[in-house]
């Protein structure tokens, strides 16, 4: 772990291990940090940010941000290759992901040396007024295995930029990239101490997230976690950004390109083996066309490469980890229980290349009746539902009837439907006619069960600031001490 510019293995000796999901072997091990070693951490960050990195002045944090991203690029085979080997997503997946993390802390670093403040004219004139943007002070990042580098740079890049410091927590399921990322702060230049690393797993959740040292939390992971984070912050008042799960509608029109609409719902569902919270998981697809485009779906599905996530011809690499398998295979034989008609897939795949690992068939079920349990709660694997509906209104009225709001999919050529869709669907993300394209510069985060707050963009910035209000009266005149002045 990295506390305070140092290597440890923390205080308490015990490591966990760290499995290859398609092997299934141990091919690493982490250390499980102490409450003792998390209190240090933050105590750090804390004294850090008070003596030193909050009177770093913005360009020298940018010319380290963007020092990282030139690092990241430098060793973007090394750590795609770490996060394929650890969580099982291919390769060809994963070094998009490097280069969406470096993209990531270029752009935060453009706006280190531009967060300024304003001046305000007041009523009275004898005021002057002025407001200072300024960091929030010790930020703690906790991140999900799914995609834990791009997930970090979500987080990292804006809190560094805004000039705070941070403890970073990754999943224990898929510590080491972050390790491995973590070797490169130094090299970047940012003084010891402004980036901390604890691993471990759950158990370290309190110390992390009710330390009165703590100034913000953010989080990307599952709602029973954001639960327990939002209760333990509760303590000291701790903001929460929460980055939640989904059950994403993808919404195709009779209209639609249905062979750009059909890739896109691939895509939506089965890239990253469906383990992404933007998964687009349910597929509306208008009458007129619904057996057209589930014959074309199962057929593309069909033909979806499964194999080992560090060929670079892999489509589909196994699911993360045991307990990810387990739920999978769960969920889908709750469906079949509760009628679900599955069209293609359905079990754990088998072949001569997949028997080391956990690998899922890519599964389409179809005519689904949206009150099934696999059409209302997220199975964050391989798993599509199609339903059919029969005009916008429906369409609507469906991708709305969940919990959920991260993501959502329109696929249409009439423009003006796509644009009164986008306004009635309740979601943080509409994509027309394209499906999980990701950009820094466009904001991304849910509503509803799907988590509150921002990553990417310049509302990012908002999450890791807070506006000082400073007012000088230019005026000599006495006052009357008991009636507030205006
Ligand atoms: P979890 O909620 O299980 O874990 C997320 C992180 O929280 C992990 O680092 C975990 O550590 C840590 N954690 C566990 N218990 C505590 C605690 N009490 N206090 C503080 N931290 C704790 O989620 P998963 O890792 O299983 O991730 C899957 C979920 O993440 C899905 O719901 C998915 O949709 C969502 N997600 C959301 C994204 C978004 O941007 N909206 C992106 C990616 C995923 P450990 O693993 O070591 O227990």
């Amino acid at each position: 772990m990295l506390i305070g510019g140092e290597w440890t293995d923390g205080t308490g000796g015990e490591r966990l291990d760290s499995y290859n999901p398609f092997t299934q072997e141990v091919w690493g091990t982490i250390p499980q940090a102490t409450e003792q070693d998390v209190g240090n951490a933050i105590e750090i960050a804390h004294r850090t940010f008070r003596e030193r990195w909050r009177h770093v002045n913005g360009r020298d944090r940018a010319a380290m941000l963007n020092r990282l991203a030139d690092l990241i690029e430098e060793n973007a085979e090394e750590l795609a290759t770490i996060d394929s080997t650890d969580n099982g997503k291919v390769i060809r997946e994963t070094r998009s992901q490097m280069r969406f993390a470096a993209r990531n802390y270029r752009y935060f670093a453009g706006y280190a040396d531009k967060l300024q403040g304003n001046t305000i004219p007041l009523d009275n004139g004898q005021m002057f007024d002025y407001t200072l943007v300024e960091p929030l002070g010790v930020a703690v990042l906790i991140t999900a295995w799914n995609s834990p580098l791009p997930l970090l740079a979500n987080k990292l890049a804006p809190a560094l930029a805004a000039g705070n410091t941070v403890v970073i927590k990754p999943s224990e399921h898929a510590s080491l990239s972050t390790l491995a990322f973590g070797k490169l702060i130094a090299k970047a230049g940012f003084p010891d101490g402004v980036v901390n690393i604890v691993t471990g797993d759950g158990r370290i959740g309190n110390a992390l997230t009710a330390n009165p040292l703590v100034r913000k939390i953010s989080f990307t992971g599952g709602l029973p976690t954001a639960r327990r984070i939002l209760e333990s912050a509760a303590a000291h008042l701790i903001p929460v950004t929460t980055e939640l799960g989904g059950k994403s509608p993808n919404i195709i029109f009779a209209d639609a390109d249905l062979n750009a609409a059909v890739t896109g719902a691939v895509a939506g569902v089965f890239g990253a083996s469906g383990q992404t919270c933007i998964a687009g998981s349910r597929l509306l697809v208008q009458r007129a066309i619904y057996d057209e485009v589930c014959r074309l779906v199962v057929e593309k599905v069909r033909g979806i490469k499964l194999g080992n996530p560090l060929d670079e011809t892999t489509e589909m690499g196994p699911v993360a980890n045991r307990a990810q398998l387990d739920k999978i295979l769960a969920m889908i034989q709750q469906a079949r229980d509760e009628g679900a008609n599955i069209a293609v897939g359905g079990a754990k795949a088998s072949g001569p290349a997949l028997e080391g690992g956990y690998f899922v068939e890519p599964t389409v079920i179809v005519d689904v009746d949206p009150s099934l349990t696999i059409a209302r709660e997220e199975v964050f694997g391989p798993v599509l539902c199609i339903i059919p509906f029969e005009d916008e209104a429906d369409a609507v009225a469906i991708a709305n009837a969940t919990e959920y709001g991260l993501a959502s999919g329109v696929w249409t050529n009439d423009l003006r439907r796509a644009h009164r869709v986008a306004r009635e669907i309740e979601a943080g993300l509409v994509w027309l006619n394209t499906y999980r394209a990701s950009y820094v510069g466009a904001p991304f985060g849910g509503t509803k069960l799907s988590g509150h707050g921002r990553e990417r963009s310049w509302h990012a910035l908002l999450e890791y600031t807070q506006v000082k209000n400073v007012m000088l009266d230019l005026s000599a005149e006495e006052r009357d001490p008991f009636a507030m002045k205006l």
